[in-house]
């Protein structure tokens, strides 16, 4: 039985395991891939403080030092349920089941699908999400880029470093994006915009991709856009099905708390980017981990008084 299971090793997870286990509570920590989350897919971080400048998994190598040094316990395992029994809570891997008495719930959330034909088809042959994963495979190759968020803009730069044009398309005529990092876009020789118009299909020959049939929105006309390489940034969708049956989420799948990171079910906590929130990033992440790992501590501690108080 431990004390707190964090589910998720991004970086609302890892702090929430450094804040429990630097408070002497027994913590594990359950993750289904390399610790870091989204940093891992991302380029270059320049809005964490502390660092000029730092590439995402580096910063995420240097969290996870941090958490190990007080005694977290580290599980590889896909979370699938977790079922609330009171005083306990049983969570549920493909092949194991553990016990903990408080859990965080730090799954974060994952990049949307585009939906047209191709994509799957394509997928690591020219149809990427990733593109500190798959950039340097592109070098002098002409891409395109859709979305117009901050993920879209920002790694449509970073690839410029590889590729001889980037174009982004965007389904508005204006991007979503950041000012800072759309004024970055716009100054960038090799990225051109194709705006008010979708991605309906992804083409290629037997191996890799050769362009889109690309829709403008607004004159409805189609073309055939040549490209060595898509790259999909539309948003994210929440990674919370393993607490379904909780009943902690909204209709979208976002999970619900209060400003203590507290969900409905006492006991649960949740953090990060699978929160209902409207700023995603890994300084509100870190700091909800925070809030949580405190959190649990207190909870623990009301309950000892509560159990002792009913002993005496
Ligand atoms: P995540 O980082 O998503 O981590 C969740 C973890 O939970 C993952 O490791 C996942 O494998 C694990 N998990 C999920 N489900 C299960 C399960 N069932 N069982 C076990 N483990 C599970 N933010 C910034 O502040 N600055 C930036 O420059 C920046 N750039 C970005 C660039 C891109 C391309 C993207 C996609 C995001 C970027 N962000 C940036 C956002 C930032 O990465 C996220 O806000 C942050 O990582 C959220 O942290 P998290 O711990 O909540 O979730
Ligand atoms: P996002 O902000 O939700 O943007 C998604 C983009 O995709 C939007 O421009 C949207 O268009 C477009 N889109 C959605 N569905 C589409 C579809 N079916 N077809 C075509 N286009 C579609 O997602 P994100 O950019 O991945 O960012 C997610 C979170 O991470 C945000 O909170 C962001 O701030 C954060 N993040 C931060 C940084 C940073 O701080 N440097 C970097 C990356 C990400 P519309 O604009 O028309 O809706």
């Amino acid at each position: 039985m431990y004390d707190v299971i964090v589910i998720g090793a991004g970086p609302a997870g890892m702090t929430a395991a450094l804040y429990a286990s630097r408070s002497n509570l027994s913590v594990l920590m359950i993750e289904r891939g390399a610790p870091g989350g989204q940093m891992n897919n991302t380029a270059e971080i320049e809005n964490y403080p502390g660092f000029d400048s730092i590439m995402g998994p580096e910063l995420a190598m240097k969290m996870y030092e941090g958490v190990s040094k007080f005694g977290t316990k580290n599980a590889y395992g896909i979370v699938q349920d977790v079922v609330d029994h009171g005083d306990y809570k049983e969570v549920v891997t493909e092949d194991e089941s553990y016990q903990g008495k408080t859990v965080i719930i730090a799954t974060g959330c994952v990049h949307r699908k585009l939906g047209v034909s191709g994509e799957e088809e394509f997928a690591g042959r020219g149809v990427s999400y990733c593109a500190v994963c798959d950039g340097a495979f592109f070098r002098n190759k002409k891409l395109l880029v859709v979305g117009g968020g901050d993920s879209a803009v920002e790694e449509a730069i970073y690839l410029t470093q590889f590729a001889s044009e980037v174009v982004i398309i965007h389904r508005r005529d204006e991007l979503r994006a950041q000012k800072i990092i759309q004024e970055r876009a716009f100054a960038n020789e090799k990225i051109s915009f194709m705006w008010d118009s979708v991605v309906e299909e992804i083409h290629g020959n037997e191996m890799v991709v050769t362009g889109a049939k690309v829709r403008n929105l607004k004159t409805n006309e189609v073309h055939e856009e040549s490209a060595n390489g898509i790259f999909i940034y539309v948003g994210l969708d929440p990674l919370s099905a393993p607490v379904k049956n909780l009943g902690v989420t909204n209709e979208a799948g976002w999970i619900l708390t209060d400003d203590q990171m507290r969900t409905s079910v006492p006991g649960v906590y949740a953090v990060g980017d699978g929160r209902e929130k409207t700023l995603r990033q890994i300084t509100t992440a870190v700091g909800e981990g925070g809030i949580a790992g405190q959190q649990v501590f207190n909870f623990l501690e009301e309950h000892k008084e509560a159990s002792q108080n009913t002993t005496n």
